[in-house]
């Protein structure tokens, strides 16, 4: 499979060892958005397979949690390996089923990759403190623990990646993992569980159920919000979904990271190199057709420039290449579906009531996939920071917006809602310095000369306000799949108590 440019969707399927009878005889329709053909027809899980799931998980943690955690890196390694040697089935796979090109499928295993690295570096690093006793002959220090079962919720248009920068660090952490991938891109988590399957299978001695992929909708991601044998809950999706969620965990005390809707600017300064800016700018709007959480939605353009780069970028955007994403040299890819489509118009025609100019944004190739959800991208020149620009849309469509002075275009890019990503592109430091001050951009990622997309996975991801405040990946974002313990030890011979109390009996 790996030598044919094109293969065909049974080629994938198999070639990701997806078989005809997982395949089908459920009621999950599956489609790929490429030209709309039916995939898979899968099993769901009912409320009762997922409370089974849930205790095989728990009874997985206990015994997951007494390796130690150097050991439990050694299983990530070799996922990892495993992730390697699948990476173009797999990519392949992804491309299929969410509908982004092969270059963006391939991209996001490698992202599972990295994170397997970073993770098992990491569990020899689960560093805990000493800290300074007020009290002679004591010790004090802080140490983490395993926390327990860590449910897993993620979106379409990320099919694989997100999974990975939770479970690769929630399993070095002690605590194994039950998925609920979205359900318009389940195959992809039916594909990677086979992978961990071979990891697991090498390693040995891995306890069983440290990953269950759970099939369904919304309610069966409802299942393991309501559990309060999950303590915590990572969920990848829109604002909706995480306004939804967030109190219901919250209510029984477990502890979410929710990574939501983004509405990403670029601010471009006089100064900045227009020639990189627009790379850039082309990249994070179209790429994966819009549909990323940090896809460029916002430009922020100085009035003194706005004239030279806008017409160049409209230029750009009438030659992008619009088409069957697993083919060479295709740059836009379809959307996910119709309603993905509507949405998109909905929007346009907002911005047009409100002021604003159109160029694209249209259906494309409807005549060759009628089944399927082409567009081409759209570029909306407004006059000002409308609601519909303030809201997410989860398609190509970039508004362009004109500012006059540096704390205006800070200003804009942060009257938004959401606060995922952001980015300048000046060669002015006090400007780029400003822009990432405490005084500058609100958002969770904030970037200097490069788009607000295609983040790595060192860094903590997430943002801030409705993007949901979650973090996960890189940095220390490992902390919150354990649980923190403050440990105080006496080694004297006599009992003082803290701040001087004197209480004899
Ligand atoms: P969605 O909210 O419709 O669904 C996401 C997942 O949540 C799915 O698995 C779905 O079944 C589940 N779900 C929905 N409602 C639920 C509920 N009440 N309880 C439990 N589970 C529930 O999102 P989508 O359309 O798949 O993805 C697009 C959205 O995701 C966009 O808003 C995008 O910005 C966001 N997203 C954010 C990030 C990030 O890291 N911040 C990454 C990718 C996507």
């Amino acid at each position: 499979m790996r030598e044919a440019a094109h293969p065909s969707a049974g080629d994938i399927l198999s070639g990701n060892g997806l078989s005809a009878d997982e395949l089908g005889g459920g009621t999950l329709a599956v489609h790929t958005p490429i030209d709309g053909s039916q995939l898979a027809s899968l099993k769901v899980h009912s409320p009762d397979d997922a409370q089974a799931m849930i205790f095989r998980c728990i009874e997985t943690f206990w015994t997951w949690r007494l390796v130690p955690a150097p050991r439990r890196g050694g299983l990530v390694r070799l996922f990892g390996e495993e992730l390697r040697a699948a990476k173009a089935d797999l990519g392949h796979l992804v491309s299929l089923e969410a509908g982004k090109i092969l270059q963006e499928g391939l991209g996001e295993v490698q992202e599972m990759i990295d994170i397997c690295d970073f993770a098992v570096g990491l569990s020899r690093q689960l560093y805990g403190l000493t800290i300074a006793s007020e009290r002679p002959g004591h010790a004090m220090r802080e140490t983490w623990h395993p926390v327990g079962p860590c449910g897993v919720i993620t979106a379409f248009n990320f099919p694989v990646a997100p999974f990975a920068w939770n479970a690769a660090l929630a399993l070095v952490c002690g605590d194994p993992v039950i998925w609920k991938p979205s359900e318009k891109t389940p195959l992809s988590a039916l594909a990677t569980a086979k992978i961990f399957a071979r990891a697991a299978a090498r390693y040995k001695d891995a306890p069983e159920f440290l990953l269950q992929v759970l099939i369904g909708g919304q309610r069966a991601g409802e299942i393991l919000v309501d559990s309060r044998d999950v303590p915590v809950i990572s969920a990848t999706g829109s604002t909706r979904m995480g306004r939804a969620i967030g109190p219901k965990v919250a209510e029984r005390f477990g502890r979410s990271i929710l990574e939501l809707g983004g509405n990403n600017a670029m601010v471009v300064a006089p100064s900045a190199d227009l020639e990189m800016a627009l790379r850039a700018i082309v990249f994070s709007a179209v790429g994966t057709a819009g549909q990323r959480c940090t896809s460029l939605r916002r430009l922020i353009v100085h009035e003194e420039i706005y004239d030279r780069l806008v017409p160049r970028l409209l230029d750009i955007y009438k030659r992008l290449p619009i088409g069957d994403p697993l083919a060479d040299g295709i740059l836009v890819g379809p959307l996910i579906d119709a309603r993905a489509f509507e949405d998109m118009q909905r929007a346009i025609a907002e911005a047009k009531a409100d002021g604003g100019r159109v160029h694209g944004g249209g259906r494309a190739l409807e005549e060759r996939y009628p089944n399927a959800h082409y567009a081409s991208p759209a570029l909306i020149e407004m006059p000002g920071q409308t609601d519909i620009v303030r809201h997410e849309t989860f398609a190509p469509i970039l508004y362009a917006l004109k500012y006059r002075d540096f704390a205006e275009a800070v200003d804009l890019q942060n009257a938004v809602p959401q606060g995922l990503a952001s980015c300048i592109f000046s060669t002015d430091v006090r400007e780029t310095e400003a822009f990432l001050s405490a005084v500058g951009s609100d958002c969770g990622i904030a970037n200097v000369n490069i788009g607000p997309s295609g983040a790595e996975i060192g860094g903590a991801f997430g943002g801030e306000k409705e993007t949901g405040g979650g973090r996960e990946s890189g940095s220390d974002s490992w902390k919150a799949y354990m649980r923190r313990q403050t440990n105080t030890v006496n080694y004297s011979r006599a009992l003082p108590l803290a701040q001087g109390i004197h209480f004899e009996i």
